[in-house]
């Protein structure tokens, strides 16, 4: 039997502001997971992996507690990749979802777990299925992690969750045209630039020319906001 309140390893908990996605601006609580299965050559949370060390460790109750005494409506699970720890994941996702005042749980995934057993959480009615969103991370070739996408999620992820590229060149944003073209994804597709190697105008520039009108471009607001290597914000 799957224990109900199985203990996770954690970074940090923490409230800010949305800086990304549809639901960017606003007052979020983020819950972020220790472990990632990538190493992308752009990550900005290196301290969420190995070699680096969990803050702490965490039941999913004790989690939940944090999370309640945090006013905010929108709650994002993110890591590192919070899906690694399968159904200790689960266990969690389950447990925020019934935090009254939290109507939106979105999670950050990083394309290299299979969605499919985390999206049939949303198959019964309750909460799962009313509040939780999955914000698809598909990694291009400027990560060096592309090869490990797992094409299938693509077809998983419907109209309430999001669809985000990452693009650091040009090639990337080929690559990410060529991906929406190929799927034909529901999800909202999201283009966010790489902040050292793609000035937004430019990427602007890439999707007007080339006719992207369904995507939407997503910047960081915490860069703009806070100084962009500062963590916790
Ligand atoms: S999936 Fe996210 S946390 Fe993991 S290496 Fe890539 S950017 Fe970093």
């Amino acid at each position: 039997m799957t224990d109900p309140n199985p203990r996770l390893p954690m970074v940090e908990i923490f409230q800010t502001v949305e800086g990304e996605g549809t639901r960017a601006g606003f007052p979020t609580t983020f819950v972020r997971v220790f472990n990632c299965n990538l190493r992308c050559r752009w990550c900005d949370t290196p301290y969420s992996y190995a070699p680096a060390r969990p803050e702490f460790y965490a039941t999913v109750d004790e989690i939940v507690q944090e999370v309640r005494g945090y006013p905010a409506e929108h709650v994002c699970l993110t890591g590192g990749e919070p899906l690694m720890h399968g159904d200790k994941s689960q266990e969690l996702i389950k447990s925020l979802a019934r935090i009254e005042h939290a109507r939106d749980i979105h999670i950050e995934t990083g394309g290299a777990i299979h969605l499919a057993p985390f999206v049939a959480l949303r198959n019964q009615p309750g909460p799962v299925a009313d509040k939780v969103r999955f914000i698809l991370d598909y990694k291009l070739p400027g990560s060096g992690e592309n090869e490990r996408m797992i094409e299938e999620n693509l077809a998983l992820i419907d109209e309430r969750d999001e669809l985000k590229f990452v693009i650091a060149d040009e090639q990337d944003f080929l690559k990410a045209k060529e991906v929406l073209q190929q799927h034909r994804p529901r999800a909202q597709a999201l283009f966010s630039p790489v902040w050292e190697t793609m000035p937004p105008d430019k990427l602007v520039a890439l999707m007007l020319d080339h006719q992207m009108t369904h995507v939407k471009l997503s910047l960081q607001l915490h860069k703009v906001i806070w100084d962009p290597d500062r963590r916790g914000v």
